[in-house]
């Protein structure tokens, strides 16, 4: 469980004119679901880069609970991050995809294995352990990808559009298991989406971002009945 503060962030990418988040200032609650929305280009993923430690802040600090973490590796923050494309390994097994971050920290074997187990029991994926991913649906490669951010029990996870490479029937599913997931493993989450039904359904808040500025925060009901 994790609050994140964001106090004054900026970004400008090297060579750029422009900055692609200016004065981005949020308050994240602990266990709190909170989606970005808004148009390409708006600076979401840059954001929530920049809250993963893919991406270094230009100006502004970020705090997870109370301390400043800029400076603080990807590795070391506690925060596992869901993209898009899933960036599965493709040589290795379901179990290999998911034991490979826990692998890199060292875990115990029996613990790696504990922890695999469990999360594939979440996500149904039990029987499909052996497999590859070229062996898989989208849906399953999916749950592949959030299984591998499940093993680790962050204290917050990042998600960038999780679903949108999913067709409509499956994405709705997935919605539902991805509020599910939430709610076992209270943990704070930050998901980035372009389906206005996706943030209604799943938000605590929404922040809408417009050309790098947050143009309005509030609950779904606020945001969508404002006038
Ligand atoms: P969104 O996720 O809302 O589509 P991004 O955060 O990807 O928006 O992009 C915000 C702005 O930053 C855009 O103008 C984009 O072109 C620019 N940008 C994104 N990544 C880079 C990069 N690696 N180098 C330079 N500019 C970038
Ligand atoms: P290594 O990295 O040493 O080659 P693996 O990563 O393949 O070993 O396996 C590590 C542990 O995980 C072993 O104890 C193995 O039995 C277990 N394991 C591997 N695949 C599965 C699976 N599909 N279901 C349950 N346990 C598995």
């Amino acid at each position: 469980m994790a609050e994140i503060k964001l106090e004054h962030i900026h970004k400008r990418y090297e060579n750029a004119e422009d900055y692609a988040v200016t004065d981005f200032n949020l308050d994240v609650q602990d266990n709190e679901f909170i989606v970005f929305v808004g148009p390409s280009g708006c600076g979401k993923s840059t954001t929530l880069r920049m809250i993963a430690g893919l991406e270094e802040i230009t100006e502004g600090d970020l705090y997870i609970d109370e301390d400043v973490v800029n400076d603080v590796a990807p590795k070391d923050r506690d925060i596992a991050m869901v993209f898009q494309n899933y960036a599965l390994y493709p040589h290795m097994t379901v179990y290999d995809n998911m034991a490979f971050g826990l692998k890199l920290r060292k875990m115990p074997k029996s613990e790696i294995k504990e922890r695999v187990q469990k999360a594939a029991e979440m996500l149904g994926l039990t029987d499909l352990l052996d497999r590859k991913p070229a062996a898989l649906s989208g849906g399953q490669r999916q749950r592949v990808a959030l299984g591998r951010a499940v093993v680790r029990s962050p204290k917050v996870f990042l998600m960038d559009e999780p679903l949108s490479n999913l067709d409509a029937k499956l994405r709705v599913h997935m919605r539902t298991e991805i509020a599910k997931l939430h709610e076992e493993l209270e943990t704070t989450m930050i998901y980035v989406t372009h389906d206005q039904t996706e943030a209604m359904t799943l938000a605590d808040r929404i922040v809408i971002m417009e050309a790098g500025v947050i143009q309005q925060v509030g609950t779904p009901f606020e945001v969508y009945n404002s006038p």
